[in-house]
């Protein structure tokens, strides 16, 4: 029976097992997923005894994406375009690799919320690998305009430079007068410490925030966010589920529904606000 998994470190907290056999159960796939602890330069090593063991497809998390996409056979326009590999599914003589964050961000925020892209200014905060995954898709989705802006500015100005849009450009934070942006994305690892990314206040007044932090990890952020004026605030177990999807659907050819199982997670989870 073939075999799929989730790799990454720590791995332990994944709900991806979880998500992926509900996914089976759904569409009637007998799904085998495991957990993987891989640690950095440990992919390949992991890979090869992962193909041993009849391995088709692999979930990749923090901190391997850029390993995956340098070990990938093939990879999709969307992983070429992010230099980011979040899926790897065996083509019989290598691995092709995917990246379906944003294509997971964009069905939550668009279909699951019903919020519209279109024509808005957007503020992403963040310039890592899931950064790195949801630019293009934001961009496609036909924003106005995408401002980014990082702890460490000169990764916000790498990130700015691989978008080759005029639409993105580094973020202008310093505004004293009325929020410039109808969207805030959170895209730091802040939550993990309970730490917020350092932003001024009126950037969250009428806005939509999201954090790509789900659970009660996205609390200090979306929190703080309602308190300073935001006109609505979601976390990220959506874009989870739907990522997810995406990638059942790449190894499967089925995209399996995902309100139940993003309704079960979240009375697991918890909210996220
Ligand atoms: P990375 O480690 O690649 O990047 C981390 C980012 O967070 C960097 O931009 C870093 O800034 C910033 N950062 C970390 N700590 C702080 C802080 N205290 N204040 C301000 N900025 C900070 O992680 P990823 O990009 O892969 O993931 C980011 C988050 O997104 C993770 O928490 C992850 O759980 C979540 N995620 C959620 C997904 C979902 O489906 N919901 C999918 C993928 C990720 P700097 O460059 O200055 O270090």
């Amino acid at each position: 029976m073939s075999l799929y998994a989730v790799m990454g470190h720590p791995i332990g907290h994944s709900l991806s097992p979880q998500i992926h056999e509900a996914f089976g159960a759904l569409t009637g796939l007998d799904v085998r997923y495991e957990r993987r602890e891989v640690r950095p330069e440990g992919l390949a090593e992991a890979l090869s005894a992962f193909r041993v063991q009849d391995g088709r497809g692999a979930n990749i998390t923090v901190p391997l994406k850029g390993e995956a996409y340098a070990l990938a056979a093939r990879t999709s326009a969307r992983a070429e375009r992010a230099r980011a590999v979040n899926t790897l599914a065996w083509q019989g003589d290598g691995w092709f690799g995917d990246n379906t964050d944003g294509a997971g961000l964009i069905r939550d925020l668009t279909v699951n919320h019903g919020w519209s892209l279109r024509a808005r200014r957007v503020l992403l905060v963040g310039a890592g690998g899931a950064a790195q995954g949801i630019v293009g898709p934001l961009l496609d989705a036909g924003i106005a305009h995408l401002s980014i802006s990082n702890r460490n500015p000169e990764r916000a100005r790498d990130l700015v430079a691989s978008c080759r849009d005029a639409r993105a450009g580094v973020a202008d934070i310093g505004v004293t007068g009325a929020c410039p942006f109808e969207i805030v994305i959170n895209a730091t690892a802040a939550g993990l410490s309970g730490a917020l990314p350092v932003l001024p206040d009126v950037l969250f007044e009428g806005a939509i925030v999201y954090d790509l932090m789900y659970g009660p990890k996205a609390r200090t952020f979306l929190s703080h966010a309602r308190a300073h004026g935001a006109r609505e605030v979601a976390d990220g177990l959506g874009m989870l589920v739907e990522q997810a999807a995406e990638a059942f659907l790449l190894w499967w050819g089925v995209r399996p529904p995902t309100e139940s199982v993003l309704a079960h997670l979240r009375a697991e989870v918890g909210a996220g606000s």
